[in-house]
């Protein structure tokens, strides 16, 4: 990626900016608003106020983590039914007994079927001992054709009987299924992959197409690979990742993000972003860090799609091992990996000679892929 002069600009746009408003009513994107740091916003057209800094859960949740976050005026959470098997679904519905009115709880499917994505959103309910959700997620939903009829029929159903008030789909290639999700009309949320490692001109298009429609917009991946190089069970040391979430809400487009915190005092960090303005030192840090990943760190374009001759999902695999290796989570890149098909996972890129692939983004595909099926295998 490179650091553009529209780029420049945009960020210079909010630079000039003053320091904080407290509250941003939903505006679509095109009313030329100035990108500025607000500590709440409203989610599309909703009706929902969200913390612009959220809480994105992870497999395993830590409660006193997810307590303070609520102390410090989080109000969005997010997990899955299919992180750790349902177990991080179960610890937050543990940790948010008691205080369910004073948060908008996200969950999210993997199911393709209407009767797998009723039974799911069942499990997830009992898991997170509540009534209802406040945004069901079709789950990284990357291609059009994982958008299936069946599964938006069953989302609307559960909408209808109150089991989620609103329903959405979270996705890594937005510019793959927006016309998709803008076609079939009904979706009320859409979570992406959005960052200043992950910017790109086409992203920011798609977001703002989403905006236009009154779809709230949430950016996960925020901090992951600019944040910092350490792993993730070691205080970090500097403040990449309220940087990293700094620049993420400039974007006016951007409800709320979803970082993962490991631990309180990262918690607060983070949350200074809600209100603290984007400085040219937080711009230095993110640059400089982006520059010094270019080789190990996928930018999720999805440029390389499909021109593996032997069927490798680069990208997927890629990211799996981001999960690893930039958020220290090798459980969750053991268990991502795990479900690619048999045929997938005997693929060795150390037998050939020379990669198909040359990434755009100077990221070195082969070595990077190796090293994935070496550990995650
Ligand atoms: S490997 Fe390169 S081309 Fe392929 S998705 Fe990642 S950044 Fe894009
Ligand atoms: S090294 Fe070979 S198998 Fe691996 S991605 Fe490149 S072409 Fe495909």
């Amino acid at each position: 990626m490179k650091f553009d002069s529209s780029r420049r600009k945009f960020l210079q746009a909010g630079l000039a900016l003053p320091a904080a408003g407290l509250v941003s009513s939903y505006q679509p994107l095109s009313a030329n608003r100035v990108p500025q740091p607000t500590a709440y916003r409203m989610l599309g057209k909703t009706g929902l106020r969200v913390s612009a800094v959220g809480s994105g859960v992870g497999i395993t949740p830590d409660p006193e983590v997810l307590a303070r976050a609520i102390d410090l005026g989080v109000n969005y959470f997010d997990t899955a039914r299919g992180y750790g098997a349902g177990e991080s679904e179960h610890i937050t519905g543990a940790a948010l007994k008691g205080k369910r009115s004073r948060v908008v709880l996200a969950s999210k499917t993997d199911a393709r079927t209407k009767a797998d994505v009723i039974k799911d959103m069942d499990a997830s309910l009992k898991a997170l001992d509540t009534d209802y959700l406040d945004i069901w997620h079709l789950h990284s939903r990357d291609t059009p054709d994982t958008i299936t009829d069946e599964a938006v029929e069953a989302c609307l159903l559960l909408k209808e009987q109150g089991k989620t008030r609103f329903i959405g789909t979270s996705t890594h290639d937005i510019n793959a299924v927006v016309d998709t999700i803008l076609k079939i009309g009904q979706f009320d949320v859409v979570q992406t992959t959005y960052s200043y490692a992950l910017n790109a001109p086409f992203r920011q298009a798609s977001i703002a197409r989403l905006n236009e429609a009154g779809i709230g917009v949430v950016a996960m991946k925020v901090i992951i690979a600019v944040a910092g190089f350490v792993p993730r069970d070691v205080e970090l040391k500097d403040d990449g990742p309220l940087a990293a979430i700094k620049w993420v809400l400039l974007n006016p487009a951007i409800s709320t993000t979803v970082p993962y915190v490991k631990n309180i005092a990262e918690l607060e960090m983070n949350v200074r972003a809600m209100t603290e303005p984007y400085t040219p030192a937080d711009e230095k840090m993110l640059y400089v860090r982006n520059e010094a990943i270019r080789s190990r760190y996928c930018r999720m374009c999805y440029e390389c799609k499909g021109q593996c001759p032997k069927g490798v999902p680069v990208t997927d695999e890629l990211r799996f091992l981001a999960y690893n290796d930039f958020g220290g989570n090798y459980s969750q890149a053991h268990d991502y990996f795990s479900r690619l098909p048999q045929k997938i996972r005997k693929v060795h890129c150390s037998d050939c000679e020379v990669c198909a692939i040359q990434c755009p983004n100077g990221v070195d595909v082969q070595k990077r892929l190796i090293r994935a099926q070496g550990m995650l295998a």
